[in-house]
């Protein structure tokens, strides 16, 4: 027999764990199906961050990003504190190596406010009284909202509460294709739907392009790795961040205490080979590969975006040695031999625009025939998913 659902939501990351408790809301007598390729929630972006409860200093002022970053880090917190799940209210500094990222570190600070972020603009001796260990030259930002939250125990929360309001949950159940608009087959049989909505995180693109939507855009992976602290007490009790690199628009290296204290180095954005190619021959598909390589290849002859700068400035860190060296540009005294665990790797996609030949770094909503697709939850995706899921079903669904 046939499944029939009201709602279809593909992926259970936090993005489809979030919509789905807002429809919940929303329509209680309404049925809802999660369905995930894997046998569990969480499994990718959502289980593999960095888990920093971000406050919203750096998004353009009137992207969705920003919106959400602000109005979403509130929202994780209070679920976090409600539910009794772990949070670490540390705080963060974003410092500067040199003078002209001093310049920057003003600018940043500028954005911040505008973006109704609670954060001050300190000087070196004040920042060596907020995080002795951090340095900057001249100047730095101060985030006191910033925190580490528990990624995995949030979404098991999620879960947990809603399969008791009736959600159901399908795991290792792929979307393979789009049937007919009403009807999908997977790789446990077809289901049947009213509305379907795609937060299948990495392959959201392929998804819609399969309804028929964003011809012109791909998703690139880039892994991020992590090096951990071997001291559990820590040294190091706030983020300490660097000024973002505007051209390749990530939050670079940064140093995080995370929900328990333990404390880690990264992540790197190196360019993967396959959307889930977490080690050398992990999820090596041969047909995906090839694409991935020829989207990486165009960029690395042409450099938009300073994908080759990128690409090989990561390349070197990937040693332990290469992220530790790279990392004495935001604190005082750094000892390698402290930094000994490499953590779980994480992939983050970014979304192509191959007509533009630009990153395209706001959130990305598309609407599909009896269908809506998610098809850019870029980070901060994880602090905006609460303000974010509520915005897609008050307008979208
Ligand atoms: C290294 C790293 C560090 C990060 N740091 C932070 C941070 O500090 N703070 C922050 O806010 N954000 C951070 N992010 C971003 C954040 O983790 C993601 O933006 C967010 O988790 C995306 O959630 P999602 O639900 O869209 O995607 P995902 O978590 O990837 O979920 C998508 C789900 O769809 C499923 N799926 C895919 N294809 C199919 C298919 N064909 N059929 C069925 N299911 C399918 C997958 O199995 C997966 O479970 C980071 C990300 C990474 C990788």
């Amino acid at each position: 027999m046939q499944l029939k659902t009201d709602y279809l939501i593909v992926g259970a990351g936090i993005i489809g764990l979030t919509i789905a408790r807002e429809l919940c809301d929303k329509y209680p007598d309404r049925s809802i199906l999660v369905i995930d390729k894997e046998d569990w929630i969480a499994r990718h972006a959502s289980g593999r961050n960095s888990g920093v409860l971000h406050a919203g200093l750096y998004y353009a002022t009137d992207s969705l990003r920003a919106k959400f970053c602000v109005a979403g880090s509130k929202m994780l917190r209070d679920y976090s504190l409600k539910n009794k799940i772990p949070l670490n209210q540390c705080g963060k500094v974003v410092v500067a190596a040199n003078d002209s990222e001093t310049t920057q570190i003003k600018e940043l600070y500028q954005r911040a406010i505008a973006n109704g972020v609670n954060c001050s603009l300190v000087d070196e001796k004040e920042l060596s009284e907020i995080e002795p260990t951090a340095k900057t030259c001249g100047y730095a930002i101060y985030s006191p909202d910033t925190a580490s939250f528990h990624a995995l125990a949030i979404c098991s929360e999620l879960q947990r509460e809603l399969a008791h309001a009736g959600v159901k949950f399908m795991f290792k159940t792929a979307y393979i294709e789009n049937i007919n608009g009403n009807c999908i087959k997977t790789s446990q049989g077809e289901i049947e739907y009213m509305t379907l909505i795609n937060c299948a995180g990495m392959y959201a693109d392929k998804i819609a392009t399969d309804f028929g939507l964003i011809e012109d855009y791909v998703l690139i992976p880039f892994k991020g790795v992590f090096l951990y602290c071997n001291d559990l007490i820590g040294n190091y009790k706030r983020h300490i961040y660097p000024v973002p690199d505007a051209k390749i628009k990530l939050l670079g290296v940064h140093f995080s205490p995370e929900y328990d204290g333990k404390i880690k180095v990264g992540p790197t954005a190196v360019p993967c080979l396959a959307r889930e190619n977490y080690s050398w021959l992990e999820n090596w598909r041969f047909n995906e590969m090839r694409e991935v390589l020829a989207t990486e290849f165009k960029l690395l002859w042409s450099n938009k975006f300073n994908f080759r700068d990128l690409a090989f400035a990561e390349l070197k860190k990937q040693t332990k040695k290469g992220l530790i060296k790279y990392s004495t540009n935001l604190v005082k005294n750094i000892k390698q031999f402290e930094f000994t665990d490499w953590g779980t790797p994480g992939i983050q996609p970014r979304l192509y625009n191959l007509k533009k030949q630009e990153i395209m770094d706001d959130f990305l909503i598309e609407r599909g025939l009896n269908s809506v697709h998610i098809i850019n939850s870029v980070s901060p995706a994880y602090t905006a998913s609460f303000a974010f899921a509520k915005h897609v079903v008050e307008n979208y669904l």
